[in-house]
């Protein structure tokens, strides 16, 4: 066996171990198109007040611009699918959110997956990311072979559908990389856009972000939701799983076994007045290690009053 056939093979089969779901490879290019992509969806604004979004453009669209020499990207995904469901009362989470912040979990298996390639591999280079630096994840994601980008934004798996994380290892070691996803399986299906309650999808892949539940219960830092999007909260406290949850491709995802992705009691439990009345201090005990810790306090609160008033 070639030694990158077999570092190739050591390491999907590390990252199996390790819990990931898929383990897909690419060539550690520029990537042109994505550039021309981003570049457009910035220009319309679709990123509202996410500004870091504007930064780094360059390491963006050129992994060797964050490891020097990188040679080879590696895309993991790891399933977040729960086997639970919220109380129908409860105020509604978005999946990936309910148990322990995601990026605790997969940074330590990152770390553990980097330290197996230099024990057994050698003295390589690389960089683990997930959401935090500027990547591409999902364009790596279809360059490694693992899926598509379907018209609600996502990565789209034949297999599990869309609920996992994706993360992404920059290495300057060489590896052979998978073919990359070249075919489109959404069809003439809409039901993501149809069903997206702010009309936030606005071409096949281009979800606006300034309209998007997601960004607007998460990222907005403002005092309060615009008014006219309130109405169409549909009771989504902490991000939005609508145009996931309508994906027939859906109904392949499998619940995950990942221990610290168990969903915390309360957000399966608590209904909206329990949430209104949460002391901050309860709140901050509560969800310490959760993504919710993002919104703060103050941005749930105002999350709370929009989905009151759209109620109403
Ligand atoms: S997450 Fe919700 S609001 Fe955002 S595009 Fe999907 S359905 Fe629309
Ligand atoms: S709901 Fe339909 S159109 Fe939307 S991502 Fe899924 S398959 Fe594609």
């Amino acid at each position: 066996m070639f030694s990158n056939d077999r570092n190739t093979a050591l390491i999907k089969q590390k990252a199996s171990e390790l819990g990931f779901m898929s383990c897909g490879i690419a060539k550690a290019v520029h990537l042109d198109d994505d550039a021309r992509r981003l570049e457009q969806w910035l220009t319309k604004g679709h990123h509202g007040g996410m500004q870091y979004m504007e930064r780094h453009f360059d390491l963006r669209t050129d992994p060797r611009k964050l490891v020097p020499g990188a040679k080879s990207v590696i895309t993991l995904l790891l399933n977040y699918y729960p086997s639970a469901q919220q109380k129908h009362d409860a105020p509604k989470i978005a999946k990936y959110a309910w148990g322990t912040d995601y990026h605790y979990v997969i940074r330590d298996k990152l770390n553990e997956l980097l330290a197996f390639i230099k024990e057994n591999i050698g003295t390589v280079d690389g960089r683990g990311f997930v959401d935090s630096a500027p990547v591409l994840e999902r364009s790596w994601a279809v360059n490694s072979g693992l899926g598509w980008i379907g018209k609600n934004g996502n990565l789209l798996t034949r297999s599990n559908g869309s609920f996992f994380f994706i993360a992404t290892l920059i290495t300057d070691l060489e590896l052979v990389a998978d073919a990359p996803f070249a075919t489109d399986h959404c069809g003439t299906c809409t039901r993501c856009v149809d069903a997206c309650p702010t009309q936030a999808i606005v071409s096949p892949g281009e979800v606006d972000g300034s309209k998007c539940i997601s960004y607007l219960t998460i990222e907005l830092k403002d005092a309060m939701i615009p008014g006219e999007l309130q109405p169409k909260m549909e009771g989504w406290m902490f991000g939005c799983d609508v145009c996931q949850d309508v994906c027939p491709w859906n109904r392949f995802s499998k619940p995950h076994s990942e221990e610290y992705l168990t969903p915390i009691p309360e957000i399966l439990n608590l209904s909206l007045s329990e949430w209104e009345n949460m002391s901050e201090e309860n709140f901050r005990k509560a969800f310490k290690s959760s993504p919710l810790k993002r919104s703060k306090f103050a941005g749930i609160q105002r999350n709370l009053k929009a989905i009151k008033t759209g109620n109403t």
